[in-house]
């Protein structure tokens, strides 16, 4: 027997600025209730919404479009939001007056959807939170506004990552440096890890980078120190919700974030939730298997993704080839290569375009993603090798899939993991899907 709460037809179910959201549902449609293992609904049905719910609910959705898509007016964020328009000014009213959002100058140009009108978005330097990135040997922090504005940052190496006092003193040094006071005046504050995380429970399963970090229940830790609610989550996932939040993967339901360079991850998003399965333990795509009998990886298993798409691959096919810098190639070296007419070079560019592919069909094939925003070393080949990933990718696409195959290089790119730990916090704070 599962439980779960169901709010049928209550997710915005638009997926770019398609078009309209669903209707909001009446009340009677609204129920929480229990499935059993089949999926079948029991008939002991929890009491319909109450009105104060339903105002929670339709804030949310409100609050959702508006991160989603907005800039937008009172008329388009009603419609994109799904919720009656009698009823949008009574939702917009506090959040003005909270002076998280404003309303600016009809701009043609910003206003994506709908005839133009005075735009809502978030106010300049309002819904502040902190971040927090561990990049291994790292610890990058900043301070974050709901428009996605660094408004301060800081980075320093860890002290001694094998030592959880150690890294929760770096953290908390960072964030010295970023907070504006002792007691600031925040949402909350998200943590990405390198790392296992189970983050409903706060805690570090495990991190190979980081191993001090092992077991360590890391957000009350920090919450208990800092007196503000902590919240942590895997960078992979959280480069992810960076996106989302603030890059390629807004108002789009269903995308993979792809880190690439010296090891492969994937953080996915699916119809606007982040992926996390049962606990966290997702999101190794890079430990496929794809080479029967291949090289031995650094995980343990044989002929993984990782074996032949990442930097240590592409520097030994480099020597291998005799290309020049073998041994610090990367795709912005080999593309440069390649562009002054090196045969070779432009040879291994193409295979290291088609190895990449090879993952990203997979995921085209298993969840059929909206977009597949790379990340890392693939955004340093710039145009020539995106194509190149994208033509490779539709090509081992199935058929009535390939004409859905979008590849787009990160704008965020090195800061999405940062924005995505503010974004933990403000999906958190507004009751938003994560
Ligand atoms: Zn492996």
């Amino acid at each position: 027997m599962s439980s779960r709460h169901t709010i049928l037809g209550g997710s915005c179910g638009y997926d770019g600025a398609t078009g309209p959201g669903p209707d909001f549902p009446s009340e009677e449609a609204v129920e929480i209730g229990r499935t059993d293992g089949n999926g079948a609904r029991s008939r002991s049905l929890a009491p319909v919404l109450s009105p104060s719910r339903i105002g929670d609910v339709n804030r949310s959705r409100v609050l959702q479009a508006l991160c989603d898509l907005g800039p937008l007016s009172r008329a388009d964020l009603a419609r994109m939001a799904g919720v009656p328009r009698a009823t949008i000014s009574g939702i917009v009213r506090p959040l003005l007056e909270s002076k998280l959002i404003e309303e600016g100058q009809p701009d043609r140009h910003r206003n994506r959807v709908g005839k133009p009108g005075r735009p809502l978005w978030f106010r300049s330097k309002a819904g502040l939170s902190g971040a927090v990135a561990l990049r291994g040997d790292t610890c990058e922090t900043a301070l974050v506004s709901a428009r996605g504005e660094i408004l301060a940052d800081h980075a320093a190496d860890l002290s001694d990552p094998a030592d959880p006092k150690a890294v929760l003193r770096d953290i908390l040094g960072g964030l010295s440096r970023v907070l504006p006071s002792p007691r600031p005046d925040i949402l909350g504050i998200g943590v990405a890890v390198p790392g296992v995380c189970d983050t409903a429970g706060g805690r570090v399963i495990g991190s190979s980078q980081i191993p001090g970090l092992t077991g360590f229940r890391l957000a009350a830790a920090l919450g208990r120190r800092l007196g503000a609610s902590v919240l942590i989550d895997n960078d992979c996932r959280a480069q992810a919700l960076g996106e989302k939040w603030f890059g390629e993967g807004r108002g789009v339901g269903t995308f993979a974030a792809i880190q690439t360079g010296h090891g492969l991850g994937v953080g996915l998003v699916m119809n606007g939730q982040v992926f996390r399965g049962e606990d966290g333990r997702v999101g190794e795509i890079g430990h496929v298997p794809v080479v029967p009998g291949g090289a031995r990886c650094r995980c343990g298993l044989r002929g993984c993704w990782e074996t032949i798409a990442t930097l240590p691959w592409v520097r030994s096919e480099a020597r291998r080839r005799g290309l020049p810098g073998a041994a610090r190639m990367d795709a912005r070296a080999l593309t440069a290569l390649a562009r002054s007419g090196s045969r070779d070079a432009r040879a291994l560019l193409d295979r290291y375009a088609d190895h990449l592919a090879i993952g990203l069909a997979l995921l085209m094939q298993l969840v059929n993603p909206r977009r597949l925003i790379l990340h890392g070393d693939a955004g340093g080949g710039g145009e020539d090798l995106r194509r190149r990933i994208e033509e490779r990718t539709r090509a081992r696409a199935l058929p009535y899939l390939r004409a859905g195959v979008d590849v787009v290089l990160s704008r965020l790119d090195q800061q999405a993991t940062l924005l995505g730990s503010a974004g933990l916090v403000l999906s958190e704070t507004f009751n938003l899907a994560t």
